[in-house]
């Protein structure tokens, strides 16, 4: 075990949670509320609802529920009922919610110093630490919410993409989200 490399994530983890709540703070919201308004801006339609918040962040229903009351009172998200299931709401983050998020989302110091580094160290540390959240992912049991292009249901062909799980198109763009089904 490398105690060093676990000395700078957890440092460098503490900065950045830091600085995250430092500006979220001084534009109105409370950390478990930006974290919920983040998570719902990177996650996909199959995991945009009260209870996917709760379970990646951990959190009792209660304390979620009065989190995603909050930014709906703010006009940071707005409920939106699945069009072919009606017992299902989805939450969106609403352009108001976006606009905060590009403000707040990195910090910007940390976009500072991450610049700093070449786009192909940049690369190597993004390969390794991917490699390093899957590995964690799976051992701590806690291997849904990934992304979808590495899914194994991710099936591409010729620049179209399909969900192996629910049989439905998914865009470039869903590609690139997380997922709470995303299985390894
Ligand atoms: S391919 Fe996997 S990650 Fe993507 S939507 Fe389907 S289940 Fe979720």
């Amino acid at each position: 075990m490398n105690e060093e490399l676990y000395n700078l994530i957890e440092r460098l983890a503490n900065l950045l949670r830091h600085e995250t709540r430092q500006t979220g703070l001084a534009m109105g919201l409370q950390p478990v509320q930006q974290e919920a308004l983040y998570y719902l801006s990177i996650c996909n339609r199959y995991s945009d609802t009260l209870l996917a918040v709760t379970d990646y962040l951990g959190l009792t229903k209660g304390t979620v529920s009065q989190t995603l009351k909050v930014l709906e009172t703010k006009g940071l998200i707005e409920k939106v009922k699945d069009s072919e299931d009606k017992r299902i709401t989805h939450l969106k983050v609403t352009e108001a919610g976006r606009t905060f998020l590009t403000q707040t989302c990195p910090p910007q110091q940390f976009s500072e110093v991450a610049c700093k580094l070449s786009a192909q160290a940049q690369g190597t540390l993004q390969e390794a630490l991917t490699e390093m959240l899957h590995q964690y992912q799976q051992r701590s049991g806690r291997n849904g919410f990934g992304v979808c292009r590495q899914c194994k249901y991710n099936q591409s062909s010729q620049g179209r993409f399909v969900c192996g799980l629910t049989k439905e198109s998914l865009s470039v763009q869903d590609t690139k989200q997380i997922c709470r089904e995303f299985t390894q």
